[in-house]
């Protein structure tokens, strides 16, 4: 099987909450998200999706994803996608770097593979354990009480995990975590994502505020060495999301023993093919994860599903559904919100079929 046409589209996914808020005062109201369909000389057509969180959260801009397509693409011409070594060898050849370009043209090529199989993406990457998976809620940094009211309404719609959008004043942040700790019964989790907002003094007291809370503390600090200090100084359990992009990274924090859970964002590590080693990787050394990405709409939560349903049960901490986010669906069959989980479709692939009417024209067409 070759390739013998990638194209790019841009997506407009706007809010039911209206806007998504987090540390830093960044904030987003509609995400652009790029979709890639990758055509082939046996009529199959496989689909992938990047959305990166905003220019200013992560090194990648939706823009940038487009050009960075338009760059690879034509080397990935007459390739074999189900060859997805090969595949992930030919794009870092011809571009360094920039892993969220090449992340929407692995999956397309996973869902070509999944195609060919017969099989749903998430059999290849190992193999489905249980019936479903656990969901996150990510709660939109607000003042103290809102958040609360929002764990409620989410708790209501079956959520048992939240993550707290906070990394802004230490004590408004100690409040969050307070007002929403109320809220929790047995069996549910908290999470404080500080998404790099603490400077170390605000990060310890912070941790220091909620010591008698359960509470997981992710990514307190912007650099590693300083979430690496805030680790040492506290008992909560620590999850590391921004600074883990690669299997480089895992090794250096398990060797410092830094992290209980990483955040795997499949668009940060350059697709499923790397996502998946370095899931993989986490697994043998007990490290618990979230499996999810920056943004996006269905077919990102298609490919998270994959990825999430195929990771053994006790290892992944929580998963991310952000069709559920959107106010639009750009393709039929992602896998739908019950009870705060999500399974991941049976039929052979990503399992989605795109609607090309809210896709239009492609901004990228190489062939
Ligand atoms: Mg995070």
């Amino acid at each position: 099987m070759k390739i013998t046409r990638i194209a790019a589209y841009q997506v407009d996914l706007p809010l039911h909450e209206g806007s998504y808020k987090w540390s830093g005062g960044k904030s987003v109201e509609v995400f652009d998200s790029t979709v890639v369909r990758i055509e082939t000389d046996e009529g199959l057509t496989g689909y992938g999706e990047v959305c990166p969180l905003g220019p200013f959260y992560l090194p990648a801009y939706a823009a940038g994803a487009r050009t960075g397509i338009a760059e690879i693409a034509g080397a990935l011409i007459g390739e074999d996608p189900t060859q997805l070594g090969r595949i992930n060898q030919c794009m870092d050849r011809v571009l360094k770097g920039h892993p969220y370009v090449k992340s929407p043209l692995d999956i397309a090529c996973w869902d070509l593979l999944g195609q060919v199989a017969g099989q749903p993406v998430c059999h290849l990457l190992g193999g489905r354990y249980a019936d479903d998976f656990v969901l996150y809620r990510a709660i939109s940094q607000q003042a103290p009480e809102a958040m609360a009211a929002n764990v409620q309404g989410y708790r209501d719609e079956g959520y048992r995990r939240f993550q707290l959008k906070v990394g802004g004043d230490p004590n408004e942040d100690i409040d969050r975590i307070r007002a929403v700790a109320n809220l929790m019964e047995p069996g549910d989790k908290l999470i404080a994502d500080a998404n790099t907002g603490w400077l170390m003094h605000e990060a310890a007291r912070v941790v220091r505020g909620v010591r008698d809370i359960d509470v997981y503390i992710e990514q307190p600090c912007l650099e590693y060495d300083e979430c690496l200090s805030i680790r040492r100084r506290t008992d909560h359990p620590f999850v590391l999301d921004e600074n883990v992009d690669g299997i480089g990274m895992l090794m250096r924090g398990h060797a410092d023993q830094a992290m209980d859970v990483v955040n795997i964002k499949i668009s940060k590590f350059g697709g499923l093919t790397k996502a998946k080693q370095a899931r993989d990787l986490c697994v043998s050394l007990g490290i618990a994860m979230t499996i999810e990405d920056s943004w996006g709409g269905d077919i990102v939560t298609a490919a998270i599903a994959h990825l999430a349903h195929s990771t053994p049960t006790e290892h992944l901490f929580t998963a991310t559904d952000f069709n559920s986010y959107v106010t639009v669906s750009i393709a039929a069959g992602a896998p739908q919100r019950s009870n705060g989980r999500l399974a991941a479709s049976q039929q052979p692939g990503l399992g989605i079929e795109p609607h090309l009417e809210v896709l239009g024209d492609p901004v990228v067409d190489i062939h």
